[in-house]
């Protein structure tokens, strides 16, 4: 099968179209799906530069999200949800549904909780076998998903939806930050907040997306490279501050997210793009009853529930441009750059 494989870590040279075995025949318990989009995110320009637990066998398959055509089915098992020639997405976090965690129904707490073209093969390539717990059908809309948003919405919509409505517990009313809404995770918080009945400020160094930004349902923007936000959001909330804060660059914005939030307000972090490494003054930790919570990807019962959501029409991911799969690399590019407003996606011939 054709594929877009990384043949060593180190950048995004390192990265070829290539013909490789196909994905393995599926056993029971598994499904195997003919890929038709898959779309990046910016773990997919970690795995690239390398991650320690990351891809250490070449060719490497890359891709987390996808969405496509079953093309048959493990036997021996009891999947019923899905049969050949179903339209599916891929949930790309892969639990083993043995451990305490996945008993309680936190799969993506899994101790052996791996992902779909960081651990595994990925999902950029004409087949891809999948566990089928990590199937979901594509819901029918009265404007049906293309391929590219179907394969657009898993990862991004799952990850903020447990950070807003499961870690924070966001209520009407509530002021939510979001850093940096041009990438996927900010779009679906953004959206995953206001059908919260939140008040949302979102920021980009873009005024361009900012105007994006108020389109989408930001009820204020700001521009995060002209103008200091923990002041304008000061000035913005009579010096209170936000309720909760959305935060996937780490580093960079560490001291002004604390700085934007109120007392008892919720720092929910679920990347550090800029940098893993903060410093806190626990003084103010505990003076302000400020919860600073860790998230990543979604349980089960999220994912049925965001899929769900998406059947009613309301989370529809944004797609910010389509890239055949012979230009997959100017795809990475795109997102190296910072260049979307939504999701990149590449799609298979
Ligand atoms: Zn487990």
């Amino acid at each position: 099968m054709r594929a877009f494989v990384l043949t060593a870590t180190g950048g995004i040279d390192k990265l070829r179209i290539t013909d490789v075995p196909d994905a393995p025949v599926p056993q029971a318990g598994e499904v195997r799906v003919r890929v038709r989009a898959a779309a990046l995110n910016h773990l997919d320009l970690f795995v690239v530069e390398g991650l320690p637990g990351g891809a250490d066998r070449f060719p490497h398959i890359v891709g987390a999200d996808a969405a496509g055509i079953v093309e048959s089915v493990g036997s021996g098992g009891d999947i019923t949800a899905v049969r050949p020639g179903d339209r599916v997405m891929v949930n790309p976090g892969i639990s083993d549904y043995t451990c305490e965690y996945c008993h309680a129904g936190e799969q993506s707490l899994c101790v052996n909780y791996r992902l779909l073209g960081e651990h595994l093969p990925g999902s950029m390539a004409e087949l891809v076998t999948v566990p089928a717990h990590n199937l979901a059908s594509i819901p029918t809309l009265p404007r049906e998903l293309t391929w590219a948003e179907a394969a657009a919405f898993s990862l991004v919509t799952l990850t903020a939806w447990r950070m807003l409505v499961t870690r924070a517990r966001v209520k009407p009313g509530e002021w939510v930050l979001v850093w940096g809404i041009g990438g996927g995770v900010s779009l679906a918080a953004l959206r995953i907040a206001k059908l919260q009945g939140a008040r949302v400020i979102a920021t980009s160094s873009d005024d361009a997306k900012l105007a994006a930004a108020r389109q989408l349902g930001a009820d204020v923007t700001f521009n995060h490279k002209t103008q200091k936000v923990s002041q304008e959001v000061r000035a913005l909330t009579n010096k209170r501050g936000v309720d909760v804060v959305i935060d996937n660059v780490g580093a960079a914005t560490w001291d002004e997210s604390l700085r934007c939030l109120c007392r008892g307000g919720r720092l929910v972090i679920c990347g550090a793009t800029s940098g893993p490494q903060v410093g806190l003054d626990l003084r103010r930790l505990f003076w302000h009853h400020w919860s600073i919570l860790g998230s990543t990807m979604g349980n089960a019962a999220e994912y049925a529930e965001i899929v769900r959501r998406l059947g009613k029409g309301e989370l529809r991911p944004v797609v910010d441009r389509v890239y055949p799969l012979d230009q997959a690399r100017d795809a990475y590019e795109r997102l190296a750059r910072g260049a979307q407003l939504g999701k990149v996606v590449v799609e298979l011939p």
